[in-house]
């Protein structure tokens, strides 16, 4: 998964999670709550749209039967979706982990204001 799919898949599994944690709820019920909310939550961030609904659906499934699994970040302590095969003690998440050249960009520029 490249990282901005996995943004959303993670955005979206946690709100579900919350729900059927917090509300006593169906999955199907569950699953058209938690993608009303996140695509409330992409208009409130002005955010592209990347999951649809039967995306949303295909990674509960997956999840339900741990083809992935939730693993928190160990720089920002957000939660994200990862392949369980995959290793995920110290797993760094695709937001503190972006391989761009962005956040050097802005360290050079940051610190040729130093000099
Ligand atoms: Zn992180």
């Amino acid at each position: 998964m490249s990282w901005q799919p996995n943004m959303h898949s993670s955005l979206f599994i946690n709100i579900y999670n919350f729900i059927t944690t917090h509300a006593d709820i169906n999955s199907i019920d569950a699953l058209i709550k938690g993608y009303k909310l996140y695509l409330e939550h992409i208009e409130a961030n002005k955010l592209e749209q990347v999951l649809s609904l039967t995306r949303a659906w295909t990674l509960i499934r997956f999840v339900e039967s741990e083809v992935l699994c939730i693993t928190p970040c160990v720089k920002c302590g957000g939660e994200f979706l990862v392949h369980s095969l995959d290793i995920h003690s110290n797993h760094i998440c695709g937001l503190c982990n972006i391989p761009s050249r962005a956040g050097k960009t802005k360290k050079a520029a940051a610190e040729s204001r130093l000099h």
